[in-house]
């Protein structure tokens, strides 16, 4: 009993005239229950500036994470942000799941699932997937955690696209973690090559770029896709593709090759126009032009550098099909 106690104690009793030792244990309780009564509120207090912490301690590691792995964070496009389209924490928007086989590239004709996330930083304008990044697209599609889309794959091959499936980047190393775990062997991911990850690189055994030249109302970035070349050097882990549907598109994509310098991973890939009805006619058109090539790129004949690639899938299914 302190001091104060007893000096309560006293001042009840001569003030109440009460027996001292009564009054005294009466003030006890009296400080005993306001203690109590402020212990409770302090511990309140600092519960509740435990949860606060928590949630700055939560929002710092955020912005840590995004200032990491969002260099580019800051890149502008004339369509607007490069932001992915909403989902909850742990899930990424599914346009589609698919399983057929890889219509492109140095894997043509491999089975694969094909996982297509929403949202695309450009808007190209003979896009044949347009309703990965439209309005509607974007409102249908799917918020999928990453260990259920990981469960529908039923190929040992996956194909990430889109849209653009680095805009999501934050959440492939979960992703990738969870289609290895179930078996998954080889990962390709179809970027537009606008976007660029380094701390994920390792973890993806194609990187397939395909820089959109400059008929497609986009503008191509030597810088980004040199970064990945140099990011990625062996061989067969990452592919250049190109879709050429102009005379100005194959001499932008020299132009372009040009500005990339060192490293071009070889052979690089032309492909023509998809969303064409005369699809026949635009790949001998990109055939005859490629032919008809004399150039020289770096004292090499650049048409040896290249190797025309119909889409098996568009040859097969035609340009409407989706999930295929
Ligand atoms: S980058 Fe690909 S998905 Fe995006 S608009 Fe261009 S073609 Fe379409």
């Amino acid at each position: 009993m302190n001091d104060d106690v007893r000096k309560l104690g006293l001042i009840a009793a001569n003030e109440f005239n009460l027996d001292e030792e009564a009054a005294r244990e009466a003030a006890f309780e009296n400080a005993s229950a306001h203690l109590i009564e402020h212990a409770d509120d302090a511990l309140h207090a600092v519960n509740d500036q435990t949860a606060t912490l928590a949630e700055h301690l939560v929002a710092a590691r955020d912005l840590v994470t995004d200032a990491r792995l969002g260099e580019d964070r800051d890149l502008a496009t004339p369509h607007g942000s490069v932001e992915p389209p909403a989902t909850k924490r742990g899930t990424v928007p599914v346009v589609e799941v698919f399983h057929s086989i890889q219509g492109e590239g140095t894997r043509s004709g491999e089975p694969a699932t094909f996982l297509r996330l929403a949202g695309c930083n450009l808007r190209c304008t003979w896009c044949d997937t347009s309703y990965s990044w439209n309005p509607e697209g974007v409102r249908a599609a799917t918020a999928t955690t990453l260990a259920d889309l990981a469960g529908q794959v039923r190929e040992r091959a996956v194909v990430l696209t889109g849209g653009e499936p680095m805009l999501h980047r934050r959440r492939i190393p979960e992703l990738l973690a969870e289609l290895r775990a179930g078996g998954v062997e080889h990962v390709t991911v179809e970027t537009n090559a606008t976007i660029f990850e380094p701390a994920l690189v390792p973890d993806v055994d194609l990187w397939s770029l395909s820089p959109k030249l400059r008929a497609s109302g986009e503008t191509p970035d030597p810088t980004t896709i040199r970064k990945y070349l140099a990011a990625a050097p062996a061989p067969g882990r990452v592919q250049l593709k190109f879709v050429v549907t102009s005379q100005a598109d194959y001499d932008d994509m020299w132009e372009l090759l040009a500005a990339i310098g060192a490293g071009l991973p070889e052979p690089i890939l032309v492909q023509p126009d998809g969303t064409r009805q005369d699809y026949d006619v635009a790949l001998r058109e990109l055939t005859d032009r490629v032919l008809a090539d004399d150039g020289v790129f770096e004292g090499r004949q650049r048409r040896a550098m290249l190797r025309v690639t119909p889409q098996v899938h568009r040859v097969i299914w035609g340009s409407a099909a989706r999930g295929v």
